[in-house]
Order: C-alpha cells, then sequence, then structure tokens
C-alpha cells in the first residue's frame, strides 16, 4: 500500500483481516492536526466500517446524526431528510461525524496489533518497476534509500499520486470555477434552527454547515470564486459570517482550509499489478460527502478481487472488474450526484433555478416515500459482487 490517508489505511486494514500481508508506506505519519479535513463518514459506510471490527469505536468518539436540514436563508423556510426512512434498507441508517484524523487513529491503532502488517512511516514512494510477479517499489526515508517488494502495489496516495504517474497515468476531468473553504467555528448554529448536519441553500451564501463534536465545534463550508486572492479569504470570511448571522454575532474561527474542487478520474484503476483507490483514483467536489465513501466501497471491491486472486487461485480477469465496476461507479454516481449538489449549493445562475430546486426539494422531502427515493441513490455508492454474474466488465 502507498498512502496511509483515510482510504490507505482503512484498505490495509481490510487487506489483514482478509489474511493477505500487507506493507503500508506514507511519506508522513498520522498526526492530529487543527486544519479542517473530511468529517463527514456517509451512513451506506456504517455496516462496512462495522464488519471492520472499528464502528463501535468510532461511534464512541463521533457524533451520530439522523436527521439532515435544508434552511434557506432568505425567510427562513426549512425542511428535512429523516435517515430513518431507510430502516428497511440499510442496517444503520445514520450519519457519523468524525473528524478524519481521530478514525485513522482508531485504524492505526488496530494495525499496529496486526502480525501481518507494517507500517512505514516518513517514507516515500519514489519509483516502481513490475514484472510478471510483482512490483518492485523504491522510497526514500530518514533511514536512506528502501526498496520494497510484494505481489500488487495498491495506490492510494491522494490526488497527486506518484503511484498513478509512475504508470503513466493522468487524471482527466474538470476543475470548477471556485474554491471552497472549509472553516471549523465555534458558534451555536443549534440555535438558528440548524441540525447536526444541514444545507444552507441561498442565491449567494449556500454552505454546507454541519457540527464537529460535542464542545460546540461546528464546520461551515462555503465556496467564493477562485479569482480572489486566497490571502485574503480571512477577511471577505468575516463578512460572509456578517451576512448570515444575526447582527453582532461573531463566531470564533479556530481553522479554516481552501481547496479546489474538481471532478476527475483515471482512464483506469488497474495498470498490471498496480492497482489506483480513493482520491488516487478519482476526486470529486465535497458537497454530497461521496468522497469517503467512493474510496471505501473501492476498498471493498478491491479486497474481495484480491483474496479471489491471492486465496482462490482466480484469473486475475477478476482485478479488471473492480477497475470497470469501479470507475462505472464514478461517472455514473459519485461525479454526477455531487456535481448536482455542487450545483445547487454554489452556483448563481439566477434565482429562478434556484426557486425551480427549492421546489423540487419540497416535493422530494414531502413524504416518506419520496425521502426514501432521494436518498436511496447513495446506496449505489457501494457496488454488487465482482463475482456476481449480473456484474458485467464492459
Ligand atoms: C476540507 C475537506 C473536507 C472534506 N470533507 C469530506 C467529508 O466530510 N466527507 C467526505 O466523504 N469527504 C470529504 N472530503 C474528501 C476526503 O477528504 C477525501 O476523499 C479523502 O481524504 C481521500 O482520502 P485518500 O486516503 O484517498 O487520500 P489522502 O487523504 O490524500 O491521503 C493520501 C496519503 O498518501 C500519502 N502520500 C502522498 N504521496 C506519497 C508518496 N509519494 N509516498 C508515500 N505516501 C504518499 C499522503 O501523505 C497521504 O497520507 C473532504 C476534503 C477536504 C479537503
Amino acid at each position: 500500500m502507498v498512502g496511509g490517508g483515510p482510504h490507505g489505511l482503512l484498505h490495509a486494514l481490510a487487506l489483514a483481516r482478509a489474511h493477505i500481508d500487507v506493507t503500508l508506506l506514507d511519506v508522513r505519519r498520522p498526526t492530529p492536526t487543527a486544519t479542517p479535513r473530511a468529517m463527514t463518514f456517509h451512513w451506506s459506510m456504517m455496516k462496512g466500517l462495522d464488519e471492520l471490527g472499528i464502528l463501535d469505536d468510532a461511534l464512541a468518539r463521533g457524533l451520530v446524526h439522523r436527521i439532515w436540514s435544508l434552511n434557506v436563508l432568505d425567510g427562513g423556510e426549512r425542511m428535512f431528510f429523516d435517515l430513518d426512512v431507510l430502516a428497511d434498507d440499510v442496517e444503520y441508517p445514520f450519519t457519523l461525524h468524525l473528524p478524519q484524523e481521530s478514525l485513522s487513529e482508531i485504524v492505526v491503532g488496530r494495525l499496529q496489533e496486526m502480525s501481518n502488517v507494517h507500517l512505514a512511516w516518513d517514507t516515500r514512494l519514489t519509483g516502481l518497476d513490475q514484472d510478471d510477479r510483482g512490483v518492485t517499489v523504491r522510497a526514500a526515508s530518514p533511514d536512506g534509500d528502501q526498496v520494497f517488494r510484494g505481489g500488487w502495489v495498491v495506490g492510494a496516495d491522494g490526488p497527486k499520486s506518484a503511484v498513478r504517474r509512475a504508470v503513466g497515468l493522468g487524471l482527466p476531468g474538470i476543475t470548477w470555477p471556485e474554491r471552497f473553504v472549509a472553516a471549523n467555528v465555534r458558534y451555536d448554529f443549534a440555535a438558528l434552527g440548524y441540525e447536526v448536519s444541514a444545507i444552507q441553500l441561498d442565491q449567494r451564501d449556500g454552505a454546507l454547515v454541519a457540527q464537529i463534536d460535542a464542545t460546540g465545534l461546528w464546520r461551515y463550508t462555503y465556496a467564493e470564486n477562485v479569482t480572489l486572492p486566497e490571502e485574503t479569504v480571512g477577511e471577505r470570511m468575516r463578512e460572509v459570517f456578517g451576512r448570515v448571522l444575526p447582527t453582532g454575532d461573531e463566531p470564533e474561527v479556530q481553522a479554516w482550509a481552501a481547496h479546489r474542487m474538481h471532478q476527475r478520474v483515471a482512464d483506469t484503476f488497474r495498470v498490471g499489478r498496480v492497482l489506483l483507490l480513493g482520491d488516487a483514483a478519482h476526486v470529486t467536489n465535497p458537497t454530497s460527502g461521496y468522497g469517503l465513501a467512493g474510496g471505501f466501497f473501492d476498498s471493498v471491491s478491491l479486497v474481495e478481487a484480491l483474496s479471489a486472486v491471492v486465496h482462490d487461485g482466480a484469473s486475475d480477469e477478476i482485478v479488471d472488474r473492480y477497475s470497470v465496476v469501479r470507475r462505472r461507479v464514478f461517472t455514473e454516481i459519485t461525479s454526477p450526484v455531487s456535481s448536482d449538489s455542487k450545483q445547487l449549493l454554489w452556483n448563481s445562475d439566477g434565482p429562478g433555478r434556484l426557486e425551480a430546486e427549492l421546489e423540487r426539494l419540497r416535493r422530494a422531502t414531502s413524504t416518506r416515500d419520496r425521502q426514501r427515493q432521494y436518498l436511496i441513490v447513495g446506496c449505489g455508492l457501494e457496488s454488487p459482487s465482482l463475482r456476481s454474474p449480473s456484474v458485467t466488465p464492459q
């Protein structure tokens, strides 16, 4: 494994539990950070986290929520989705808010106890070569140059993946003309009628608002045109809060981070014995919270494929299926759904468009059955077993 971000760590744990020996290298070591990072673990992942044996620990540290609100800034209208409408469809109809580094801490704790896992921190992949039987990875560490050899290499080393570049793949797609700004703030959004997870709808000030923890820390995520200077984000943030909060209220901004938004996917997730998963394979804007879930289900499929090859002597055609099937989930579900959400939140196409979207959402939230129809699309992030006859590799 190359990359010890959330996807690399979770994949290493899943492989090790499937009795496959793993060496994981990361140029850093997982350390707590105040910089805002991922925090929403989509409901579709809960069963998988339970199967990995880490759900209880994650729930103990995080915030669970079942209801999310849509708060229209102008006029104060509110709509709600209740995940309980999925109770007949999924075992765990709730979403978890937990800073990604807290999940990483739990997973690293488990990996350290496993005899078939070797963790190599402060170790940067610098190149790789492959032949019919395996892959040789070259890396640099404080102890000097290192060489690792394995049957397969999985690149979970993020959007700028060195693994992906080493096998000659790019990450084609689009970059949106806005940057998103994620701010951790101390402010009681609940007092304004926001659920633990909320979408603030407004022509100008659309935002994702989510409570991070029980101490009263919230995440406020908004967008601005990328041509505005990044050095002055802080000044404009004060103007944003001045517009959206009651007069005189000033949240304490603990930290913020600004990022570009993309819809991009590699042409294939497999080149010989080198595989890609998570953001190394595909990146999406964050508005649907599909970033972590997409990579998580890549991992579920890839563990199935590699177990079939390593333990059952299956043809490596199943690994091609992994690439085709998971790429298709990204292009047909993750990316279009996330793009729609992004346009809903951060597209100033004129008031007519927002009003039409609000009408659509009023209808979608109007009955439990319609809520279910709207939400159930998230089940499509998981793909069926790669051995299932319904899974066609084309
Ligand atoms: C502010 C923010 C908020 C977000 N919020 C959410 C959210 O709430 N929910 C959600 O689903 N998604 C969210 N996302 C998206 C989510 O963070 C990503 O999808 C996720 O982090 C991708 O994980 P990853 O493990 O694939 O890659 P990364 O997190 O990028 O990890 C890659 C790892 O590879 C290592 N690495 C890189 N190059 C090398 C090398 N050459 N050698 C060795 N190691 C290397 C890096 O050190 C890093 O640890 C958010 C993103 C941002 C920026």
